[in-house]
């Protein structure tokens, strides 16, 4: 067969998640021909099963100012560009301590470095908030900007402006190799057995980067990748009807949160265990059990007689550079450029949001990227839709 390497003007995005999509976008828009491949139907994975929380960097702003800073403006960004993907009827989060002895000092003073705004909520207006709620677990409160997001309808909004600059996206494409000369990747194979040729390949390709593209991350014995992949999992429980609850943080819990989508109210917590590439999304009864533990508390009275309850667990995959911390704890978005690791491979970049939250703070990562790499032939000058 012969290789007209890098005979193509086209990008080639594999993945039609947040990552996908968003960076579809802004390639797109920069005048680039952009093709999306995705194995199943927009979103099919994580992007689709996730919890919708649109964090607004609260969260992590006592530990990581600038990952609360670009959650933020992540979360402005969002909204600005797709208002109808919060949920209509709930407000922002509840962020409340069920001990006398937490202070908020600390959360405040956090949320103030991180430019995050919030206010304080009297008791009448926590109890209102959190009417369902056991009022002796209720300490002390604020309001935060986090809400609760709709994945489906941002995903459309996405797929829907990726089209508008001209982006083509094919969904059940599935993607099984990429085609490579010399170490240098000039383009993808697609399981009818179709190449595709593109001067850059982006995998945008989430947790199944851990399996199907494994190799591009494997250890070279005597040097070091800078870049980790880390499968992390996490628990949550819907309950149907919700509770009547806003979204809400329990400070001084194991981090129980609760974000109600249409009539079901989804808890979580902070735990985001590692796990290795051949576990699956099986429940783990410890951690079903201390979400358990912690829904008794705030509602010793439960849901009512007629309430259904669902668990379920889910994994997600985590590029993390070698002088981050913990896993989990600093979820970023992150690049990988392949031509720079250890196993060098030209014309390839691995793509991670770290947070759906954070689609919008990836997607001008990879365009600028991309466009440094390209040493842009092109000249892109238009905002992106979502600029404020
Ligand atoms: C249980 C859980 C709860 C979460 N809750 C939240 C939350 O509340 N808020 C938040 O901000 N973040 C949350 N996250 C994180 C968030 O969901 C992810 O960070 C984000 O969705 C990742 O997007 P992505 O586009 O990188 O990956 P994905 O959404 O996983 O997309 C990857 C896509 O690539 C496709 N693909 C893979 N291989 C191929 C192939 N060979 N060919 C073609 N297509 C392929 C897949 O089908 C998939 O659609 C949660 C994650 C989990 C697991």
């Amino acid at each position: 067969m012969s290789h007209p390497t890098h005979s193509s003007e086209r990008i080639v995005i594999v993945g039609g998640g947040f990552a996908g999509l968003s960076a579809a976008v802004r390639l797109a828009q920069a005048g680039l021909p952009v093709t999306v491949l995705e194995q199943s139907k927009l979103g099919y994975a994580a992007s689709s099963r996730n919890q919708g929380w649109l964090h607004s960097g609260a969260w992590f702003a006592r530990a990581h100012p600038n990952l609360a800073r670009m959650c933020y403006e992540s979360l402005l960004q969002t909204l600005q560009f797709c208002p109808e993907c919060v949920e209509p009827h709930y407000g922002s989060m509840v962020y409340f301590s069920t001990s006398n002895e937490t202070g908020l000092g600390e959360w405040t003073q956090a949320f103030d470095q991180s430019g995050i705004p919030y206010k304080s909520l009297s008791r009448a207006q926590l109890e209102q908030a959190l009417p369902t709620v056991d009022r002796r677990q209720i300490h002390a409160g604020l309001r935060l900007p986090d809400r609760s997001f709709r994945p489906d309808a941002l995903l459309s909004e996405l797929a829907a402006a990726a089209r508008n600059a001209g982006a083509e996206i094919r969904p059940e494409t599935f993607v099984d190799g990429l085609l490579t000369e010399d170490r240098s990747v000039y383009g993808v194979r697609v399981e009818s057995n179709e190449e595709l040729r593109a001067r850059l390949v982006i995998l945008a390709t989430g947790a199944y980067s851990q399996t199907s593209f494994s190799h591009l991350f494997e250890p070279v014995a005597g040097s070091q990748s800078d870049y980790r992949l880390v499968r992390l999992k996490t628990h949550l429980r819907a309950v149907k009807p919700e509770t009547g609850c806003d979204p809400f943080y329990v400070v001084d819990s194991i981090g129980l949160n609760h974000l109600p989508h249409f009539g079901t109210s989804v808890f979580g917590t902070n735990r985001w265990r590692v796990v290795s590439s051949t576990d699956n999304d099986q429940l783990d009864a410890v951690e079903t059990e201390k979400i358990h533990e912690q829904l008794q508390l705030l509602f010793p009275q439960g849901f009512g007689p007629h309430c259904k309850i669902h668990d379920w667990a889910g994994t997600t995959v985590q590029a993390m550079h070698i002088e981050q911390i913990e896993p989990g704890d600093a979820p970023l978005p992150t690049i990988v450029d392949h031509s720079t690791e250890p196993n060098p491979v030209d014309n390839v970049l691995s793509i991670f949001p770290g947070r759906a939250t954070l689609w919008a703070h990836l997607a001008e990562q990879v365009r600028k990227t991309v466009l440094e790499r390209l040493e842009s032939r092109v000249s892109e000058t238009s905002q992106p839709p979502w600029a404020g």
